[in-house]
């Protein structure tokens, strides 16, 4: 019932959107209304080590409107971006992603990395190391559990201006990665004057990893960029036990998708983490392979 739910809610989003000026502005009051009234959630996806540990979760952003149903965020982000609601809507993400992380930190200890997404105009907000700041020192999460996912269309940008900023984001002690990596503009020259740490390796490569052969290289080849530049490889997307096999084989050092786990709510994290513990003895860790 659910996912067909948010299948019409989506078609019917999709249709309402078209690329109408008048729609767009209806999206965003309502997105700006949803803001305000609570509508917007994060849930967290977690991700695994060859040893099937978990070492970390990517904080994906949802929104449930009372006309819309669910939006996807590849739908709202978009108009946020466009409407100058981006700011406030980063905001809401990183306040909320650091502060239930820190929440649930209070009750168990959390030895993973926390992945959050960073839109380009939210990246170039002129407050934004400030913010990030704020956000981090207010939560009590140490800033190295703190992962900056950036994705390759931050390059069309002036590089002048990004590189200094992701310098200082790397000296204040947080990780960089990049997402949905090949499928965008970034160079091997730029790669190389980047302070970055990991490379996430994008769904539609893993798609195709078990028959296709253009999609295998592909994933070779990042790996092989990966371990040049020594930098940790995680793919997405993986949803069955053979990619996650040749994943392996093939060098990939950590691994997210249904195979492991849906994004879930911060409670049912909590719930997933303690079942992991729970299920072994005191000396092993979460393994859910
Ligand atoms: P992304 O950052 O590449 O996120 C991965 C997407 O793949 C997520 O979709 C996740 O739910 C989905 N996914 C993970 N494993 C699997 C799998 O095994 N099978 C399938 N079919 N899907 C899988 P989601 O949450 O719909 O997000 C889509 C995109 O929207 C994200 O792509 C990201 O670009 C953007 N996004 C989501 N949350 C945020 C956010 O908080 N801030 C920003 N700036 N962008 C966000
Ligand atoms: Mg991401
Ligand atoms: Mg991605
Ligand atoms: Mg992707």
């Amino acid at each position: 019932y659910e996912a067909k739910k948010h299948k019409n809610s989506a078609r019917i989003f999709a249709s309402h959107m078209q690329d109408s000026y008048l729609n767009k502005v209806l999206v965003e009051q309502k997105l700006r209304h949803g803001l305000e009234q609570g509508e917007l959630f994060m849930v967290y996806q977690p991700q695994v080590d060859c040893a099937g540990q978990l070492c970390g979760v990517e904080a994906l952003v949802r929104w449930n409107n009372a006309d819309l149903g669910f939006v996807p965020p590849d739908q709202f982000i978009p108009v946020a971006e466009a409407s100058g609601l981006m700011p406030a809507l980063g905001n809401f993400i990183l306040h909320t992603t650091l502060n239930e992380l820190a929440a649930l930190q209070k009750k168990m200890s959390l030895n993973f990395d926390i992945s959050i997404n960073i839109s380009v105009s939210q990246f170039l907000q002129p407050d934004f190391i400030t913010i990030l700041t704020r956000e981090i020192m207010g939560s009590g999460i140490p800033s190295r559990m703190v992962t900056l996912e950036i994705t390759e269309s931050l390059f069309i940008e002036d590089l002048d201006q990004i590189i200094p900023l992701l310098k200082q984001i790397n000296d204040m002690g947080l990780q960089i990665s990049m997402d949905d990596f090949g499928t965008g503009y970034s160079s091997l020259s730029m790669l190389r004057q980047l302070p970055i740490d990991e490379l996430k390796i994008d769904k539609s490569f893993v798609d195709g990893i078990s028959d296709n052969r253009a999609d295998q290289k592909m994933i070779q080849n990042i790996i092989a960029i990966g371990k040049n530049y020594d930098l940790v490889v995680l793919a997405e997307g993986v949803e069955d036990q053979k990619q996650m096999e040749m994943l392996q084989r093939f060098g990939c050092d950590r691994f997210q998708g249904y195979h492991f786990s849906r994004p879930l709510s911060a409670g049912d994290l909590e719930h997933f983490l303690r079942k992991a513990v729970g299920c072994s003895d005191e000396t092993s860790q979460t393994s859910m392979v």
